[in-house]
C-alpha cells in the first residue's frame, strides 16, 4: 500500500506546460528595433560593446543578482560601533557587481571620454541593455553620466572631478575622493517643502571667503529626496544671496574629513528598492559654487536634461522587458489545446504592446542622436532635442505603468508572482514619469519651450513632416495638432496634455514610418492615429499582421 503512495505523489510533481526562464540570451541582439536604431542612428561602430553589455544583462547570473539587489534593499548605517557618525548607505553584493558592471562597461562615461557621432546613442542603447538586468543602478549611472556638463560651467571644478567621473573603475569605499579609482556623482534638488518648484529651496548657502564661482561655501538646510547617498560628490542648490544656486557637495572634505551632513533616513519605497533614496541634512557642509550665484537653475537644468534622455530610455527598457518576457511566456504555454502565442486575442495583446515598445525604442533613439549632433553644435538638433525630450518624457513614461501592468498578465497568475520578475518591472515603472520633473511639469515644459523658442516647434514639425509626405493618416493628424497649438490660448494649459500627447504621437507615427517595421507603422497609424482601437492594449484591428509583429519582437533569436 505505501509503494502505491509514493508513486501516486510522483505523478503530481510532473511539471509541464510551464515557460522555461528566459535567460542566457543577448538582450541586445534579440532587440531588433534596438539593433537597427542603432546602425540608423549612426552607433554601429559601438555594437560590439552595446551586444557585450546585452549578452551580460540577458546572463542567467546577471538575471539573479538584479532579483537578489532588490530582495536586499540597502540598510541606513549612522554610526560606527564606537558611535562615530558614518552617514552610510550599505548595498547587497549583487549591487556592487551590477553597478561595478556599469562602470566597467562605462554607461556612466563613454559619450564624454570619446564624443564621437552616435556616442550617447551607443551609450543609451548600452544603458537600456544593462537596465534589464536591473533597473535602480541606472540612477547613479545615470547622474553620473548626467553631471559632466553642468560640472563644466565650472573649469576648475570639471579639472579636478571629471577624471574621476571618467575613470571605469568601481571603488565603492566611503573614503576621500583624491585616494580612489572612481567616482560617482549624485544631485540634491528636492527639499520637504518643494521638488518641482525649487526655486522654494531653504537650505542656505553662506561664502566662507567672498564666495564666488568656484569659491567655498557652507550649506545648512535639508534635501527631502536625495537618491544614492553613496556617491562622493552631488549637485546641490542652496540659497545664497544671489539667489538658488548650484554647488558642487563632495562626501569627504578636502582635508580628508567627513563633510557635515547627516543621512536622516532611507526612503521605504514602492519600487527601485536596490537603489537607495535618502532625506539628508547639511550642518555648515563644505561646498563649491558652480557657474554663478543665483544660476543655479540654468547650471543643474544641464544635468537634468541628460537624466530627463535616461528617463524616456528607461521607459522604453521596461517595455522592451516586458514584451519580451510576455511573448516569451505565451510562446512556451498552452491554453485549450493550442500555445498562448497562437491564440487570436492573445496575439492581438502581443502585437499591440510590441507596437507601444518599437514606437519608445525608435523615438529614444531618435532622441539620442538629437544630442549627439546638438553637443556637436547642430542648432536644429538642439532645437528638436529641446522640445521632443519633454514631449517623450512625458509620453513613454506615461505609458510606462499600464504597458507593465499588460505584460505581466500575459503571465497570468506567474506574473502577480515576485520570481517571475514582472512584479519588480511594474513597481519600477511608475518612477521615470515622476523623477526628474513630473508628467504635469513635462507638458508644461513642452509650452515653455513653444512660447520661448519657437524654433523649437519648427524642428519638431519638420522633424514630423518627414514622415507626413507619404503618410496620409499621419499627414491629416498632423493637421489637426496645429489647429491646437496654440489654438485658444486662454485654455492652452488646461489642455497641455493633450497637445503634448498628440505631439509625441506624431512624432513615434513619423519615425516608425520611416523606420519602423511595416505592419508595425501600419498598426501605430490605425490604431493610435485613426483611433481604429479600443482603450486598452489587445484591441488592434483584425486586420493587423500580428504574426509579423509578434515574431519581430520575439527575443527568442
Ligand atoms: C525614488 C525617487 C528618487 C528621487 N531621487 C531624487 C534625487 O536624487 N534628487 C532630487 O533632487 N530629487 C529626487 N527625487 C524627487 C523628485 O524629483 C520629485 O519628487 C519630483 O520632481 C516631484 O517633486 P515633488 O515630489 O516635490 O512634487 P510636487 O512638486 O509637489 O508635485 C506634485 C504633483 O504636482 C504636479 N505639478 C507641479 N507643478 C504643477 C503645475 N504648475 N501645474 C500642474 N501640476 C503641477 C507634478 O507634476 C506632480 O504630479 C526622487 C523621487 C523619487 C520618487
Amino acid at each position: 500500500m505505501a509503494t502505491v503512495q509514493r508513486s501516486g505523489s510522483r505523478e503530481t510533481h510532473q511539471v509541464f506546460n510551464q515557460a522555461p526562464p528566459l535567460v542566457d540570451y543577448n538582450v541586445y541582439e534579440a532587440d531588433r528595433p534596438l539593433v537597427e536604431s542603432v546602425r540608423r542612428e549612426g552607433a554601429e561602430w559601438a555594437e560590439a560593446r552595446i551586444a557585450a553589455v546585452g549578452a551580460f544583462a540577458g546572463s542567467e547570473h546577471a538575471q539573479t543578482l538584479g532579483a537578489l539587489a532588490n530582495e536586499n534593499p540597502p540598510k541606513l548605517k549612522t554610526h560606527d560601533r564606537y558611535g562615530h557618525r558614518v552617514d552610510e548607505a550599505s548595498f547587497h553584493p549583487a549591487w556592487h557587481e551590477l553597478l561595478g558592471a556599469s562602470v566597467e562597461h562605462e554607461l556612466h562615461s563613454s559619450p564624454w571620454k570619446d564624443p564621437r557621432p552616435g556616442a550617447h546613442v551607443a551609450r543609451g542603447a548600452a544603458f537600456m541593455c544593462m537596465s534589464q538586468a536591473e533597473a535602480g543602478v541606472g540612477c547613479p549611472i545615470s547622474m553620473t553620466y548626467s553631471v559632466i556638463p553642468a560640472l563644466r560651467t565650472q573649469p576648475e571644478l570639471a579639472a579636478e572631478w571629471e577624471p574621476r567621473f571618467l575613470s571605469a573603475e568601481y571603488d565603492p569605499r566611503n573614503a576621500p575622493a583624491p585616494g580612489k579609482s572612481g567616482a560617482l556623482a549624485g544631485m540634491g534638488m528636492t527639499e520637504k517643502q518643494g521638488g518641482t518648484d525649487v526655486r522654494a529651496n531653504t537650505t542656505v548657502a553662506r561664502p566662507v571667503d567672498g564666495g564666488g564661482p568656484g569659491a567655498e561655501y557652507e550649506l545648512s538646510g535639508h534635501k527631502w529626496f536625495m537618491s544614492a547617498p553613496m556617491c562622493d560628490a552631488f549637485l546641490v542648490l542652496a540659497q545664497a544671496d544671489g539667489g538658488i544656486s548650484c554647488f558642487l557637495f563632495p562626501r569627504w572634505t578636502p582635508d580628508g574629513e567627513r563633510n557635515r551632513f547627516r543621512l536622516q533616513r532611507l526612503k521605504d519605497k514602492l519600487g527601485n528598492r536596490s537603489n537607495a533614496s535618502s532625506e539628508i541634512e547639511f550642518d555648515s557642509a563644505s561646498a563649491w559654487l558652480v557657474g554663478e550665484e543665483g544660476g543655479g537653475v540654468r547650471t543643474i537644468i544641464e544635468m537634468v536634461n541628460h537624466t530627463r534622455l535616461d528617463c524616456v530610455i528607461g521607459g522604453a527598457t521596461g517595455m522592451r522587458a516586458g514584451v519580451a518576457q510576455a511573448i516569451h511566456h505565451a510562446s512556451h504555454r498552452s491554453v485549450f489545446g493550442r500555445e498562448l502565442s497562437e491564440q487570436p486575442l492573445m496575439r492581438n495583446v502581443l502585437a499591440d504592446l510590441s507596437v507601444e515598445s518599437e514606437a519608445a525604442t525608435i523615438a529614444a533613439m531618435r532622441l539620442a542622436r538629437a544630442y549627439d549632433e546638438a553637443i556637436a553644435g547642430d542648432e536644429e538638433a538642439a532645437n528638436l532635442k529641446r522640445i521632443a525630450n519633454a514631449v517623450l518624457k512625458y509620453w513613454i513614461c506615461k505609458r510606462a505603468p499600464m504597458h507593465a501592468g499588460e505584460a505581466l498578465e500575459c503571465l497570468g497568475g506567474n506574473g502577480y508572482v515576485e520570481e517571475s520578475g514582472l512584479p519588480r518591472l511594474f513597481r519600477e515603472s511608475p518612477l521615470n514619469s515622476i523623477w526628474e520633473g513630473s508628467g504635469n511639469v513635462q507638458c508644461l515644459d513642452v509650452l515653455r519651450a513653444m512660447i520661448k523658442s519657437p524654433a523649437a516647434l519648427e524642428a519638431f514639425f519638420a522633424e514630423v513632416q518627414e514622415g507626413a509626405v507619404g503618410e496620409p493618416r499621419l499627414a491629416a493628424y498632423v493637421t489637426s495638432l496645429r489647429e491646437e497649438i496654440p489654438g485658444d490660448v486662454e485654455t492652452i494649459e488646461v489642455r497641455a496634455r493633450r497637445v503634448v500627447e498628440k505631439m509625441a504621437l506624431a512624432l513615434q507615427a513619423s519615425l516608425l514610418v520611416r523606420y519602423g517595421d511595416e505592419a508595425v507603422a501600419d498598426a501605430f497609424c490605425a490604431s493610435r492615429l485613426s483611433g481604429d482601437w479600443g482603450q486598452a492594449f489587445g484591441t488592434l484591428s483584425a486586420g493587423t499582421d500580428f504574426g509579423r509583429i509578434i515574431e519581430r519582437h520575439s527575443p527568442a533569436t
